[in-house]
């Protein structure tokens, strides 16, 4: 589409970016099919199309306005408008650009800004964010049921395999999913282990700077990127292989790391370094599939496993049917999902800032996983975990622990 940006915008690198981007938008709306908040809502301004006839308005210099605070407020940034758009509109480096832009411009409620000013304080810091779900673990039998429903169970670690191989790989710890489930990473150093891996986490790296970055933090965001590639720098100078996260969302924004930080002089090529060797698990695991076989040879009937592909590994990072491959590789039987491609509806902080639209979308999610009768649920990040984990009684897991159960030793040991 024809552009002419506002000259308070044209030429900084956030404006030539986004003209480059709204340029390759044709407006032919094949994207509103797969939007979860147009199927809801049915509003043009719900959808992607609309969005970006918002943003591009504003940019050239048109009122901005509570309303178009809403619309993009709405989005869920799930990014399945970029897997279908056969232009390839970049949508979410769009939409970072024009949410910054609004926040600039309209102020927000003193309890919406509370709101998100508490959720960037907070998640973030894995030790105070585990400090009230050790709380809420503590009192669940005295609240609410609806919010203790929201308390998830304990997932003790069980054993962490010592660094023992030539072959290390670092893993990012994050920020609640050492607090909600620790036993993730701790399956994956298991599993890795057994295959010639070992698996390192540096404590000095922390959240991934995504939560705070898409609450519009975006330079508070910055100084926690930072601080990761600082951490894990000299182990990438002593020969680490790659950086593996075990929560999509946090892949997508350590992938992106070098977008991130590219007009930073003393970052930007370091930034480039660590985005390039960061890995989702499901890669490495992928990339290893022949030592794998032996670890399941002999075992079989492992059971009927719904796969909820988050939108973080499908659209953020594009990966696509390898964990499916992995789990029948493992001998799981996957039953159908309708829909794999809509979100569920935990979206960061979606289902704390928007609870309504969230809830529609995690009932529709939960009867398309439940419909071919799955003994467990899978997904690949924890905050789909925690979310679906809240609309269903079937055990929801990492699929990493369910692959990590089948090559355990039978003696238990490893
Ligand atoms: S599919 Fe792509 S080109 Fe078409 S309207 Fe949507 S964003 Fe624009
Ligand atoms: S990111 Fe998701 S919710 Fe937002 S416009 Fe695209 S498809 Fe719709």
């Amino acid at each position: 589409m024809q552009t002419n940006l506002a000259d308070w915008i044209r030429d900084t690198p956030a404006g030539v970016e986004a003209d480059s981007i709204l340029r390759k938008c044709v407006h032919c709306g094949f994207c509103l099919a797969t939007c979860p908040t147009y199927n809801l809502l049915g509003d043009e301004l719900d959808s992607p199309r609309g969005r970006i006839y918002l943003m591009k308005q504003m940019l050239e210099g048109a009122p901005v306005t509570r309303r178009t605070q809403l619309h993009l407020d709405r989005c869920l940034t799930c990014r399945a408008c970029e897997t279908t758009c056969p232009s390839g509109v970049e949508y979410g480096k769009l939409v970072d650009i024009g949410r910054n832009v609004v926040e600039e411009r309209v102020q927000r409620g003193a309890g919406d800004r509370f709101r998100r000013w508490f959720l960037k304080s907070t998640l973030p810091h894995g030790g105070l964010f585990g400090a009230a779900l050790a709380l809420g673990r503590m009192f669940r039998p005295l609240l609410p049921k609806a919010l203790a429903a929201k308390v998830p169970r304990a997932r003790p670690a069980g054993k962490i395999p010592a660094a023992r191989h030539a072959r290390r790989m670092l893993v990012l710890g994050g920020c609640v999913q050492p607090s909600i489930a620790p036993s993730i990473n701790a399956a994956a150093a298991r599993l890795l282990d057994r295959i010639g891996i070992s698996l390192v986490d540096v404590p000095q790296a922390g959240c991934c700077g995504g939560v705070t970055f898409h609450l519009n933090y975006q330079d508070e965001a910055l100084g926690y990127v930072r601080r990761n590639i600082d951490a894990w720098w000299p182990h990438v100078e002593a020969g680490a292989e790659a950086i593996v996260m075990t929560a999509s969302g946090c892949g997508t924004t350590v992938k992106d790391y070098g977008h991130m930080l590219r007009h930073d002089k003393e970052y930007a090529a370091k930034a480039e370094r660590i985005a390039a060797m960061t890995r989702d698990v499901s890669e490495v695991v992928a990339a290893e599939r022949p030592s794998l076989a032996r670890l399941f040879e002999g075992k079989s009937g492992a059971g009927r496993i719904a796969f909820q592909s988050p939108c973080t590994l499908q659209h953020g990072q594009k990966i696509v049917g390898s964990v499916e491959t992995i789990l029948k590789d493992a001998g799981f039987e996957l039953t159908p999902v309708a829909d794999p491609h809509l979100c569920c509806g935990s979206a960061g902080t979606y289902s704390i800032l928007k609870p309504e639209l969230s809830r529609r979308l995690l009932h529709g999610k939960v009867r398309a996983l439940k419909a071919g009768r799955p003994e467990a649920i899978a997904t690949a990040n924890i905050g789909c975990l925690a979310h679906i984990e809240t609309g269903t009684e079937i055990p929801v897991r990492h699929w990493i622990e369910l692959v990590e159960e089948r090559t355990a030793p039978r003696d238990g040991r490893g």
